[in-house]
């Protein structure tokens, strides 16, 4: 170690030791290697095309871990029209209740595009956004949040031939809609959807149609992790299930990963049979999952521990 550098890292530990070296709230009990495993699972059941058989078996696969992990679960089957053809959808949705009636809702889609010759597997597209918020579902099981949460699983997020108002978004389009007519997307303080999380280059993007307090809650959260180096804002939009919240009226946001390519900001395994597990990296899940996490607990608070019951002062704020 030269001079310079040593200086540095002494002033490094300086500055380190002001801050709280952690925090018992951190989400690091989130398993970048188990919501890979998740994933596996998932994409090991074949090919998910909305309004086939295999997009059934995977919402109920998904409603099934769910149950096993202790949440309350709604499999919401619907029809929705697209391209003059009725399709049958499966949302699923899991809830646990928290300390205050406002809610936080995390999504991921788990539709595979359709027509993509085999060996596709829609791995990252989005198995990967499947199998963090699974492994979400696990971790916090064993917390007391500090308001509701919803972990959506949306169908139809691919679109046919172009996306509009009858193609794609269907799942998403359909919960926000029932969270209006409902009367609870007044409670909505953060909609948080990922989207391709899992590329072993982790360059995540947030587009500029976010919501301000979430996109800011998101880059806050990459900097306490420090994680900002690797997220870019993007110059413009892009359209994916977090938009008809936002069209509804909700704060929402995405984090997706749209460099997935065979060298650093190429797209070229998107929607093709390059989408396969071997391009996916457990450590991506995990930031992934870190990210969210830290971006929610900014909005909403820390949650605490089942068997934590020590009063926090950032608990209640
Ligand atoms: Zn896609």
């Amino acid at each position: 170690m030269g001079s310079q550098a040593w200086i540095a890292a002494a002033f490094g530990i300086l500055l380190f030791g002001c801050v709280p070296a952690s925090s018992p709230h951190r989400p690091t009990e989130f398993s970048g290697a188990s919501a890979l495993e998740f994933t596996r699972q998932l994409v090991a059941l074949g090919p998910r095309d909305s309004g086939t058989d295999g997009a059934q078996r995977a919402a109920r696969w998904i409603a099934q871990r769910l149950r096993e992990l202790g949440w309350q679960v709604e499999m919401d089957e619907f029809k929705d029209i697209s391209h003059d053809v009725q399709w049958t959808f499966y949302n699923v949705v899991a809830h646990r209740r928290g300390a205050r009636r406002d809610r936080i809702l995390f999504g991921a889609h788990y539709d595979t595009k359709r027509g993509i010759p085999p060996p596709f597997e829609g791995a990252n597209d989005s198995g990967s956004g499947v199998g963090v918020l699974l492994e979400l579902a696990r971790v916090g099981a064993n917390w007391r949040w500090p308001c509701d949460v919803t972990l959506a699983f949306f169908d139809g997020e691919e679109c046919r031939v172009a996306y509009g108002p009858h193609d794609g978004f269907h799942g998403s389009r359909r919960l926000a809609q029932r969270a209006v007519r409902e009367g609870w997307s007044r409670q909505v303080r953060a909609v948080i959807v990922v989207d391709m999380v899992g590329d072993r280059d982790w360059t995540p993007t947030l587009p500029l149609n976010a919501h301000p307090a979430v996109l800011t809650a998101l880059l806050e959260a990459a900097q306490t992790l420090g994680l900002r180096d690797r997220i870019r804002l993007a110059q413009g939009s892009i359209l994916d299930d977090h938009q008809p919240f936002l069209d509804a009226g909700m704060p929402a946001a995405v984090v997706i990963d749209f460099q997935y390519g065979s060298r650093p900001g190429a797209n070229d395994y998107w929607h093709t049979p390059e989408d396969r597990m071997d391009k996916l990296a457990p450590q991506s899940l995990e930031w992934t999952g870190q990210l969210i996490l830290e971006a929610a607990w900014k909005l909403v608070g820390y949650p605490k521990a089942a068997h934590d019951s020590t009063p926090r002062s950032d608990v209640d704020r």
